[in-house]
């Protein structure tokens, strides 16, 4: 590679690396951070970490039946049907994807409700349901719930563009179930309510019994693990034996090192003060960080400096999203065709090839601390569960930026290298699709066979 960078310019990016940039004595310092925050959360002590109980073990793998899920969390609405072998398979031999109006997201809880219910009658009706039978059901609701037991949970806030009325602080397996009445639809059981982790969790541990940890890396990011009951101290049920699966909130752990483009990044977003962590690693704000970046970069003169005209595509906030990134990163071509079309359609053409290879630097700088410090919060709780890492672990991972980000598996995996050597390889990320159907369907069933 030819370097033809002026001095200026040179100096910026060593400048943006080291800014960005996670050592291995910062994560070292930001797993004892982690857990001093796991068990302040757990104890029921103020924390950044809500550490939720979820009232529900992993499944055996042999558990198994007809089950159905519903899933709410994102753009989309989906009703499932899912079978489960008892041999590790989870087959979906129907489902229905269904948009969720912008009037039913952001009008009344009932209306929301009733939406969903009319999904579901439509489910039933499109795939000939026989009506005379009971069905259970999981309810996947992605956002956070106060669980207090399998099936019962309070939303306390809504995130992701809802903002239904009269849903909030109110028991969402309890709303169900008066809209399932004022349909008259009674051959539906819900047996457990569950969070997306969980369900990631569940669907990879189904197949492989050294699955202990799900997590999230999509619009948002999320995490859970096996804990031990006797750890949940907070717990105030007489069940002390055995193990529960802990929904972490880890989007929102905050001892973390924020950065200047961090800060404004915060304070123009719909949460500010909160969700740290989750606004540095996950899909929804990559995108806007980078944006930030670029936009300074251009301030300063140090790109784009034969298409001044162009630079103004990138001033509206969003304008560069994750998606974009992961196409700017992956490209391998030697003349950067494809980062050179990306900018085109984006307005700014004939750009240099200097300049592309800035903003694929630029690209990787910002994802680069994004794999590190996801590795660092898996690293963190794997080594709470095993202090020496003395057994193997899989972490199921579901989400698109973890699925689809060019390298972004392999940038986690080298932090583990580094971190712990050799020990490094008992950890294994796996991606685990699906987690919010097929996994809240698995943890239906193993509801229903932990029923007294
Ligand atoms: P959700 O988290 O809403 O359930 P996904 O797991 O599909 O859904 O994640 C969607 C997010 O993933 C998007 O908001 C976007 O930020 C990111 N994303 C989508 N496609 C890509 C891609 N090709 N590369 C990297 N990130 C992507
Ligand atoms: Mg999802």
């Amino acid at each position: 590679m030819i370097d033809t960078s002026p001095v200026a310019c040179k100096e910026f990016f060593s400048y943006l690396e080291k800014l960005f940039s996670i050592s291995v004595s910062d994560i070292r310092a930001m797993i004892k951070d982690f857990h001093v925050e796991m068990g302040r959360g757990l104890s029921g002590d103020e924390s950044s970490l809500k550490m939720i109980p979820s009232f529900i073990d992993k499944p055996k793998g042999n558990e198994r039946g007809d089950f159905f899920a519903l899933d709410l969390g994102g753009t989309n609405f989906r009703v499932l049907a899912v079978k489960l072998d008892g041999k590790g398979n989870a087959r979906v031999p129907f489902a229905s994807k269904f948009a969720i109006p912008q009037e039913d997201m952001q009008g009344t809880g009932v209306a929301l409700f009733d939406f969903i219910v009319g999904c579901i009658d439509a489910f039933l009706t499109e795939n000939q349901v026989d009506r005379s039978k009971t069905y259970d059901l999981a309810f996947t609701f992605s956002f956070p719930v106060e669980q207090t037991s399998i099936a019962v949970g309070k939303l306390i806030v809504w995130t992701k563009g809802f903002t239904a009325t009269g849903v909030q602080g109110r028991d969402v397996v309890g709303l169900l179930i008066e809209a399932l009445k004022r349909k008259n639809i009674s051959c539906i059981n819900i047996t457990a309510l569950a969070n997306d982790t969980v369900g990631t969790l569940a669907a990879r541990s189904y197949v492989d019994p050294a699955c202990d940890m799900g997590v999230i890396m999509g619009t948002g990011t999320n995490a859970c693990y096996r804990e031990s009951i006797s750890n949940i101290e907070k717990l105030d049920v007489p069940i002390a034996d055995g193990h529960m699966i802990v929904n972490m909130e880890w989007g929102n752990f905050d001892k973390v090192r924020r950065t200047c483009y961090d800060r404004p990044l915060d304070k123009a977003s719909v949460n500010p003060g909160a969700m740290f962590l989750e606004k540095m690693v996950s899909g929804m704000y990559l995108g806007e960080i980078t944006r930030l970046v670029l936009v300074d970069l251009i301030r300063r003169d140090l790109i784009f400096g034969n298409q001044a005209h162009g630079a103004g595509c990138f001033a509206k906030r969003g304008s560069l999203r994750t998606k974009g990134m992961s196409r700017i990163e992956g490209d391998k071509t030697d003349r950067l065709d494809g980062v050179a079309l990306f900018f085109k359609t984006n307005g700014i053409s004939n750009i240099t090839l200097h300049d592309k290879i800035l903003l694929q630097r630029l690209c990787r700088i910002v994802s680069a601390r994004a794999a590190r410090l996801g590795a660092a919060a898996i690293s963190a709780v794997l080594t709470w569960i095993d202090p020496k890492l003395k057994d193997v672990h899989t972490v199921g991972i579901d989400g698109s930026l973890f699925e689809k980000y060019p390298g972004f598996k392999t940038k986690m995996d080298d932090m583990f290298k580094e971190l712990f050597g050799e020990k490094a390889e008992r950890i294994t990320l796996v991606h685990s699709k699906d987690g919010s159907g097929k996994g809240s369907a698995i943890i239906a069933a193993v509801a229903a066979s932990s029923k007294p």
